[in-house]
């Protein structure tokens, strides 16, 4: 992270020993420098970055079999220039887009269209660091066009469970006392908690289980990715699995993070820890994280269940401090709190951030490498996971 903090602030004298009259006088234009895309069956997210933020509207064009259009998302951009590497459509023909366009629609304004082949909804929201539009179009869900017989009863529908082991593969995540990685300790004790949940959640709940993951072994899997893969696999729980890091060797302790905003100095470095270096921005103007989170947040929390995942992480919170103390009688329990982690951005269902112990910490960066501790946490988890669907989902369902 200094590293990176280092880089940015050479950067900065640089630029500015250079040019500071030509940045004056005319401020760069955004230019929009990427679109990708990940299809699922009956979901797909686009993923359209900027070099610096800019205004974005977006509205829904239906088809005109005269002009031979077909339906189609149109999301425009200003003021922003377009890449010219970025002029050729990108085919997606994936049953629900079926390309997508861009081009200068005026010298402020880049329009991107999404051609559609057939779509139930879709909804916008933006990312930062770097600025980016996510747009998450859903399909017809098939289940809904297949039938079932009228003399059967219809089998319950299983829980469907998302785990996130934080980082992974060129993204290490946090390192601790003696070399400990934040990626191999959280993918260790996200396995151990979905074994749990395969073999005693459907004796608690009588309903079968999914358990799924974002990865299952050492790979690189980009922030918004993975709640994409929650939400297009209809999971009705999203936890993403840290181990903490602080440059005071001292902290220590468990806690529990819901996505809100906050004002909160701590909260904030660390969720740009856990938004992270390698997510991090290309453009110098844009660095200012404090000014940015009431931006971010007020965005996104229509797009997400605040308060359940606040309920979620008190439940999370408590169950695992139970555990932890019993094999470190000082752990400190520090609380639910909420924050701006990017990983939890985009969720339909309630979704919960835990970091589960210090790595920077003599004592817990030590016990973090053990299997009885890891079996603790993985434990805590798994016992607030039973808790929130047998008693906290039902009252919510009902609401
Ligand atoms: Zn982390």
């Amino acid at each position: 992270m200094s590293g990176g903090v280092f880089r940015w602030m050479l950067g900065m004298v640089l630029l500015a020993s250079v040019a500071p009259f030509a940045f004056a006088l005319s401020p760069p234009r955004p230019a929009l420098e990427e679109i990708r895309h990940t299809s699922v069956p009956d979901y797909t997210r686009v993923i359209i970055t900027l070099s610096a933020r800019a205004d974005y509207k977006h509205f829904r064009v239906a088809a005109n079999q005269a002009h031979d259009r077909p339906d189609r998302i149109v999301i425009d951009f200003s003021p922003t220039r377009l890449d010219p590497n970025l002029r050729e459509p990108i085919p997606v023909d994936d049953g629900l887009l079926k390309r997508i366009r861009t081009g200068q629609f005026s010298p402020t304004t880049a329009r991107v269209v999404i051609d559609l082949e057939q779509i139930e909804s879709y909804t916008a929201f933006p990312l930062y660091s770097p600025y980016r539009l996510i747009i998450d179009v859903k399909g017809k869900s098939r289940k809904t066009e297949v039938d079932q017989p009228a003399e059967q009863a219809p089998a319950p529908q299983p829980y469907r469970i998302m785990i996130d082991p934080g980082h992974g593969g060129r993204d290490p995540g946090a390192v601790g006392v003696g070399g400990l990685k934040e990626k191999t300790v959280v993918l260790a004790i996200s396995k151990r908690l979905g074994k749990k949940l395969e073999s005693r959640l459907k004796l608690e709940t009588r309903r079968p289980v999914k358990v799924l993951y974002t990865r299952a072994s050492d790979v690189f899997i980009p922030l918004p990715d993975r709640t994409a893969l929650a939400n297009a696999e209809g999971a009705d729980l999203f936890i993403s699995i840290h181990a903490n890091a602080s440059e005071n060797p001292h902290l220590q302790g468990v806690e529990t993070y819901y996505l809100n905003n906050t004002n909160d100095r701590a909260t904030i470095r660390l969720a740009s820890l856990e938004n992270g270096p390698l997510y991090g921005r290309k453009n110098g103007r844009e660095l200012s994280f404090n000014a940015e989170t009431a931006d971010i947040v007020s965005d996104l929390i229509q797009n997400h269940k605040v308060e359940e995942s606040r309920v979620f992480a008190q439940v999370i919170q408590s169950s695992m401090m139970a555990q932890v103390a019993k094999r470190h009688t000082q752990a400190r329990n520090l609380g639910v709190k909420k924050g701006p982690f990017y990983v939890l951005v985009g969720a339909e269902m309630p979704c919960v951030l835990a970091e589960v112990s210090f790595l920077t910490h003599r004592v817990q960066g030590k016990l973090l490498r053990s299997s009885a501790y890891q079996e603790a946490i993985a434990e805590g988890l798994f016992q607030g996971m039973a808790r929130f669907i047998k008693e906290e989902l039902p009252r919510m369902d009902s609401l």
